[in-house]
C-alpha cells in the first residue's frame, strides 16, 4: 500500500533511535517528529535530508491500518512490545 497522506502515526508513535533533523539525538516513542508539519506531513519528505530510516520504512496494511488511529494503536502496541525490560 501507499504511506496515507496527512497520517503521520509512524512519526508520533514510534522511537527513532538514529538522528533526524531537529532532532540529533532520535526521536522518544510518543513524540512528534521536528519535522512533522501540524497537518501531519513530513517538511523534508523529497529533499536530500530526509533519512535514510523513514526511508526505508515500507508502508503496509498491518501496521498503518486503514485510518490515523489504528496505526497508532497497532505501533503504540509494537513499542510496548520491543521495549527492553527495565
Ligand atoms: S503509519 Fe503508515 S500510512 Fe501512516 S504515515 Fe506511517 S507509513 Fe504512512
Ligand atoms: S523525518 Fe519526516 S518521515 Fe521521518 S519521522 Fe520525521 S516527519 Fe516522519
Amino acid at each position: 500500500m501507499k504511506c496515507r497522506k496527512g497520517c503521520g502515526a509512524c512519526c508520533i508513535a514510534v522511537s527513532i533511535s538514529s538522528p533526524l533533523p531537529g532532532m540529533p539525538g532520535g526521536k522518544p516513542a510518543g513524540v512528534r517528529c521536528a519535522n512533522l508539519l501540524p497537518h501531519n506531513t513530513c517538511s523534508i519528505h523529497g529533499t536530500p535530508a530526509y533519512p535514510e530510516v523513514c526511508r526505508a520504512l515500507v508502508p503496509s496494511r498491518e501496521m498503518c491500518g486503514a485510518s490515523f488511529d489504528e496505526a497508532m494503536r497497532y505501533l503504540e502496541e509494537l513499542e510496548r512490545a520491543t521495549q527492553p525490560e527495565a
